[in-house]
């Protein structure tokens, strides 16, 4: 079982955004920037395009509505989407708010962000959707 199943599992806890009967999103715990988000499948998948068609189609249409909840709840002027994989064998999307293309850089990742902020990000992202 991968660590983003027992996300999904609520086995760990995570800032959740949203779910459906085949996708979670939730806060990544190291944000590259506030309202880094993470878009997974339920079924477990080590690479992104290992997923069928569908899958890969349905996962991205799940990542669309987060990502305009994200751009309405953070300032910015597009949602970024990357896909590493390198870390998390478990699919998965990466989305950042972006206001310039160091905001995308996962060699600099917010250090230690707080509980509070993270939950507040996570409410203000949830109530947009
Ligand atoms: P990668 O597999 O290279 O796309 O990186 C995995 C991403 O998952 C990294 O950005 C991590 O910060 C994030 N991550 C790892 N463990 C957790 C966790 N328990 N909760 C939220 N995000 C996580």
């Amino acid at each position: 079982m991968t660590i983003f199943s027992r996300i999904i599992a609520g086995e760990i806890p995570c800032y959740k955004i949203a779910e459906d009967d085949r996708f979670f999103a939730f806060l990544d715990i190291n944000p590259v920037n506030w309202g880094h988000t993470l878009i997974v499948p339920k079924r477990e998948e080590d690479y992104i395009f290992d997923l069928s068609d569908e899958e890969l189609g349905a996962m991205m249409v799940f990542a669309k509505k987060v990502a305009a909840a994200i751009k309405e709840a953070i300032p910015c002027r597009k949602v970024g989407v990357t896909v590493l994989g390198l870390e998390v064998p478990h699919a998965h999307i990466h989305l950042v708010p972006l206001k310039n293309e160091g905001d995308m850089n996962f060699s600099n990742k917010i250090s230690d962000p707080s509980p509070e902020k993270m939950k507040q990000i996570a409410a203000a992202i949830t109530a947009k959707l």
